[in-house]
């Protein structure tokens, strides 16, 4: 770092994102992508918007909105849209924590939460999980501060019911309690359904996993329409054109494709209950997994050492150093055929 580098940043250890890499073809098992094109929809929208990007976007995000609201039976005032959920997390971290008031976690967990609060410098509170990786909610009775969980969560795909997030809900009525449902699509029941209830919810999704939209960078926050008043002060403060006019467009396309999103979501869930028969079937210990992808470990072979081994034959997996999960690789569900590529490349290497 310069000497120019800000005193206040003293603090950050930036994200370390899974290897995107562009010097040959993989079967990219590693950061939770879909392996389906977008909806035909999505991507036609997006052509006919790349034709008018010398207008600015809808600073509102007007038409996503109204598409979003209508899929999920919410009022466009219940509704932000961020530049992918990790800019919408950014906003939350940024209106509701602040040196007094801290973020509390799961300590195996999305790494972006302990990373913005070193940005932001926010105190980071990890609580860890059981043995099992599951949420235990009276854990979190006794935090001060706000709530972020992933639900079903990062790296595990453990999902706490809605039983166990209303415990959470209830005891934090000070503060704000985030739910990253970044994985919901793929099983478990969404929190949305509490919001009537509980003014201290949000709850944040993505277009980027079961929407096939990754690298259209759209995510969104639900909640009360006072909260997302609040995070649209921090949006405005910071780029009120955060959607660019291909991605706005491309994703309320995509919201009202309601056929094609709902077969890619089945065939990820068909195809994730084929990876897991065929893993345990090979010896491996795999978590319960509700998310698109799975986290396995075997005794043949050390989490680290499974990963080079695979990617030396073409596959990528994600390698986790955190202390829990170090003996695990997480494996994201692709599509059939590559899924197949990788028990053939497994039952070769042990
Ligand atoms: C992938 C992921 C995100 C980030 O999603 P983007 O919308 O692509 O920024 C956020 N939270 C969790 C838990 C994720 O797994």
């Amino acid at each position: 770092m310069t000497k120019y580098f800000s005193e206040d940043l003293q603090g950050v250890s930036p994200y370390v994102a899974g290897e995107q890499p562009q010097d040959k073809s993989y079967i990219k098992l590693n950061t939770n992508e879909s392996p389906f094109p977008p909806s035909a929809g999505a991507v036609e929208a997006a052509a006919r918007q790349a034709e008018r990007l010398n207008l600015y976007s809808d600073p509102t995000c007007g038409p996503l909105k109204q598409a979003a609201a209508e899929f999920y039976g919410l009022k466009p005032e219940n509704i932000l849209c961020g530049n992918g959920s990790d800019e919408v997390l950014y906003f939350i971290f940024r209106a509701f924590c602040s040196k007094n008031k801290g973020m509390a976690c799961p300590d195996v967990s999305y790494g972006f939460y302990p990373v913005l609060c070193g940005l932001l410098n926010i105190p980071y509170i990890p609580v860890p999980l059981k043995a099992d990786f599951t949420v235990y909610p009276p854990d979190y009775a006794k935090i001060i501060g706000n709530v972020c969980i992933a639900n079903p969560n990062a790296q595990t795909g453990v999902y706490l019911n809605l039983n166990g997030v209303e415990k959470i809900l209830r005891r934090h009525p000070d503060d704000v309690v985030v739910l990253d449902e970044a994985y919901i699509d793929f099983g478990g029941q969404s929190a949305l359904s509490l919001l009537k209830s509980y003014k201290n919810l949000i709850v944040v999704q993505t277009m980027s996993k079961s929407r096939s939209l990754a690298g259209g960078r759209v995510g969104f926050a639900f909640a009360d329409a006072e909260i997302i008043s609040d995070l649209d002060a921090v949006r405005n403060s910071f780029n009120p054109y955060n959607i660019n006019r291909m991605s706005m467009f491309a994703a309320a396309e995509s919201l009202k494709d309601v056929s094609y999103f709902r077969s890619c979501v089945d065939k990820i869930i068909e195809t994730r209950e084929y990876t897991v028969m065929e893993l345990e079937g090979l010896g491996f210990e795999v978590l319960p997994s509700s998310a698109n992808f799975v986290l396995a470990k075997t005794e043949k072979i050390c989490g680290e050492t499974l990963y080079l081994k695979l990617k030396e034959r073409g596959i990528l997996v994600r390698h986790l150093t955190d202390d829990r999960i170090k003996d695990y690789v997480r494996i994201t569900i692709g599509g059939r055929g590559q899924m197949e590529k990788l028990i053939s490349e497994l039952k070769n290497l042990l």
